[in-house]
């Protein structure tokens, strides 16, 4: 039986959500809930989380006066508030401070250090804890990381290191089999570049600090924040109990910042404990405001709750695929959002489904025969072959396509012409056709408007009555 699962990044608990980091959670809630569709329930797993270990959490708990679980347990629950109040259907919201992380990550490291991939050295250079990542000396402006502006720290301390050199073959190896596993293509092309010109064995432990997973065989080590939060992908199917293999390899999808991580570093750690590198890394842009990089500084990060509030959860969902081709990067604006809101939600398929439910009601005592419209057959293969190969933009604009038809179809027959002329022989064939139509538009549509679709269904159960507006002005 074939199943499907998928992950999002886990996030930093340092702050709160801003819609920013919702694009990558709805994309895969997109695609869960279109697996889902078609493989059943049960054979689709959506996992997303919060990674705890990291420095910033430290940094955070102490601004904010408390005791750092206290703090991290609170930034958990508001995450997994947020993803639930917008309607994000993952199964498992895994939280990298949990034992079953824990234990998942000690039993890897174990695995690594037995394929004699883990070696002690020293390592000294420039560490940006925005990153938590060391940085090189030319990546720095004024001795500050740019992208955090912040100022780098020169740590210089006795490491644990993950012979990721000795991966660089196998890794352009598995590039080169796999041209589809990285997408948009062009992230897939930098990857095999930066690993083409040679890669360096990589630091995995923190001496100086206290929070974190220590190194199981080396305890006064913690464990490098972003090689435990890796793991988390494994922890969430259960590893290292076998039942994990049920769930994997899993598609990754993450954020443009992450790639190297996802990328090189991770399926180089699977291959070090010979499991199969994830199935496919989906690799989203970034989008602005109004222009600008999203900022806490700034002051421009929206709350996606608020959005929600104001639009609707699917209308927020819309927007952001219709909005931004998957892969590139786009521009988030509220007055864009209201144009879509009015033009392609209220004017376009709210209008046809209260057009269509009111004439169902007046004219067919609300009922009608749900039959195969031909067109729609070929649009909505369509609309599937594009969303499996994350064209969401396309998608959105094939089901758009239906449903401009289908109004066009109603103002071209005029059905309240043929009820006046009392032309029953033709008002009801073209009812039919009318309702079958919004119902095979809704059932593309489920996946990125779940709510909506829900409501249209619950609208065309005869007898129809005419709808409440779907997307009020
Ligand atoms: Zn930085």
């Amino acid at each position: 039986m074939e199943r499907f699962s998928v992950t999002t990044p886990i996030y930093y608990v340092n702050d709160v959500p801003h819609v920013g980091h919702l694009y990558s959670t709805l994309i895969a809630d997109v695609l869960a809930r279109y697996w889902r569709k078609k493989l059943g329930n049960d054979q689709v797993w959506f996992s997303t989380g919060t990674d705890e270990n990291s420095q910033k959490t430290v940094e955070a708990a102490k601004k904010s006066g408390k005791e750092i679980q206290a703090y991290t347990d609170e930034l958990a629950a508001i995450w997994q508030r947020t993803f639930e109040q917008l309607g994000i259907s993952f199964n498992d919201f895994i939280r990298t401070t949990e034992p079953r992380h824990k234990e998942a990550v000690e039993f890897f490291l174990l695995k690594m250090e037995q394929s004699g991939d883990i070696y002690k050295g020293h390592y000294e250079g420039w560490y940006c804890v925005g990153h938590e990542a060391f940085m090189k000396e030319s990546d720095l402006v004024d001795g500050k990381c740019p992208e955090h502006n912040r100022t780098a720290e020169w740590l210089k301390e006795e490491n644990y290191f993950f012979k990721l050199s000795k991966y660089e073959k196998d890794l352009l190896h598995w590039f080169e089999k796999n041209p589809d596993w990285i997408v948009p293509q062009s992230r897939y092309n930098e990857v095999t570049q930066f690993v083409k010109q040679g890669l360096e064995d990589i630091s995995i432990t923190r001496q100086s600090q206290k929070w974190g997973i220590p190194l199981p065989n080396d305890p006064s080590h913690v464990i490098y924040v972003w090689i435990d939060a890796l793991i988390n992908y494994l922890s969430t199917v259960g590893y290292p109990d076998e039942r994990y293999r049920q769930w994997w390899p899993s598609v990754h999808v993450i954020g443009k910042d992450i790639t190297k991580f996802h990328c090189i570093i991770w399926p180089a750690m699977l291959m070090s404990v010979g499991i199969e590198p994830p199935k496919q890394v989906v690799v989203n842009g970034f989008f602005t405001i109004n222009g600008q990089k999203i900022s806490k500084s700034l002051g421009n990060a929206i709350d996606p709750l608020e959005l929600a509030k104001k639009y609707g959860n699917d209308a927020l969902r819309y927007f952001l695929f219709r909005e931004i081709p998957f892969g590139s990067d786009g521009d988030f604006s509220e007055e864009k959002l209201k144009e879509r809101y009015t033009a392609d939600l209220a004017n376009g398929l709210g209008n046809l489904v209260s057009r269509v439910t009111n004439m169902v009601e007046r004219y067919a005592e609300g009922i009608y025969k749900k039959q195969k419209v031909h067109i729609d057959d070929a649009v909505m293969a369509g609309v599937n072959t594009n969303l499996e190969n994350y064209k969401f933009d396309a998608a959105l604009a094939l089901i758009w396509s239906m449903v401009t038809e289908a109004n066009k179809l109603i103002d071209d027959k005029t059905p309240w012409t043929m009820a006046k002329e009392n032309k029953q022989s033709e008002l009801k064939p073209l009812l039919n056709e009318l309702a079958s139509r919004v119902l095979d538009i809704t059932s593309v549509l489920e996946p990125f408007m779940p709510g909506t679709a829900e409501k249209i269904i619950a609208a065309f159960s005869q007898p129809v009555k005419k709808a409440e507006p779907l997307f009020p002005r």
